[in-house]
């Protein structure tokens, strides 16, 4: 069924487990993603990102990841990553999105706060959930939501991510001024591929989650790049959303490259995309279930 953050998030925090929220930009990886969730009978997220669009369309897979999640047997949230401008806001909820990340982290505090507060009133009338971010989440050089627009990246070490970090403080303000249902914050993630084994914050997860309004869910970007064990920690610290892709994908393309070797290039394009699919099931179910913490 599709749902908003709200109706699968609120459960998630109360239990203790963390939902992941996967990119799924293409039939294998929805097809694999929703399969997964069911086959454990847990609720998942799923994802069209903006960087994504030049390369596949919204209006391509937006409609199919909605028509998916209406007819899964979990509940499944269709929800838009790190959306930049009203326009492209606008071409999500046309394709039935019910659930928006609206990111305004790289302008000023009172501009992310007003701009972020004005969409929340519009989207809260229409029963949509959204999704704010505060300190900017660094991006690698080698990033799977880059659109390559972006030449001044360069590796990032641990202490650069540090000097993005949230303020607790100034992350509850943020909640209570644009009555976001969702609040990604920095504490030691980015996105892409890593420098170094990223090292998190623990202790910042718990003073935000303790600063932010109880209503309001802590959302981790970046982990698919963070041992399981970190992630967990950030999870039982207040973390109930947990953005994962970049590593997923990676371990795909090399499950491909092995598959065809292996195949000694025989393999049909058709049962490389099945085996690719089914290689992107098991490990999105080794995922969802690292992040149940032991309720399942
Ligand atoms: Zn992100």
């Amino acid at each position: 069924m599709l749902v908003n953050m709200t109706e699968i998030l609120a459960e998630a925090e109360a239990r203790g487990y963390g939902i992941p929220c996967i990119n799924t930009p293409n039939m294998e990886t929805l097809r694999a993603v929703i399969g997964a969730a069911e086959e454990l009978n847990t609720p998942v997220i799923i994802d069209h990102a903006e960087v994504h669009n030049s390369l596949i369309p919204i209006e391509r897979m937006g409609p199919e990841m909605v028509k998916a999640a209406k007819a899964s047997s979990v509940p499944v949230c269709v929800h838009l990553d790190h959306g930049k401008s009203y326009t492209f806001l606008m071409r999500a909820l046309e394709a039935g999105f019910p659930s928006i990340m609206f990111d305004n982290s790289d302008l000023p505090f009172e501009e992310n706060v007003a701009r972020t507060a004005e969409f929340v009133k519009f989207a809260h009338e229409r029963g949509i959930t959204v999704e704010g971010e505060l300190g900017i989440m660094a991006s690698a050089m080698e990033d799977t939501h880059d659109d390559g627009e972006d030449k001044e990246k360069r590796l990032l070490t641990n202490a650069d991510i540090r000097k993005f970090f949230t303020d607790p403080d100034q992350a509850a303000e943020f909640a209570e001024r644009t009555g976001v249902d969702a609040l990604a914050v920095c504490f030691g993630t980015m996105h892409g591929i890593y420098a170094e084994p990223p090292v998190l914050d623990i202790d910042r997860v718990k003073a935000i989650r303790k600063a932010v309004k109880p209503e309001c869910r802590i959302v981790m970007h970046g982990a698919s790049g963070v041992d399981f064990e970190q992630c967990k920690a950030a999870i039982s610290a207040g973390c109930s959303k947990i953005n994962y892709y970049s590593y997923m994908a990676k371990s795909a393309t090399k499950f491909a490259a092995d598959t065809i070797a292996a195949s000694d290039g025989k393999i049909a394009y058709h049962e490389l995309a099945e085996a690719c699919s089914g290689h992107m099931k098991e490990y999105a179910k080794m995922v969802l279930t690292e992040f149940r913490n032991g309720t399942l």
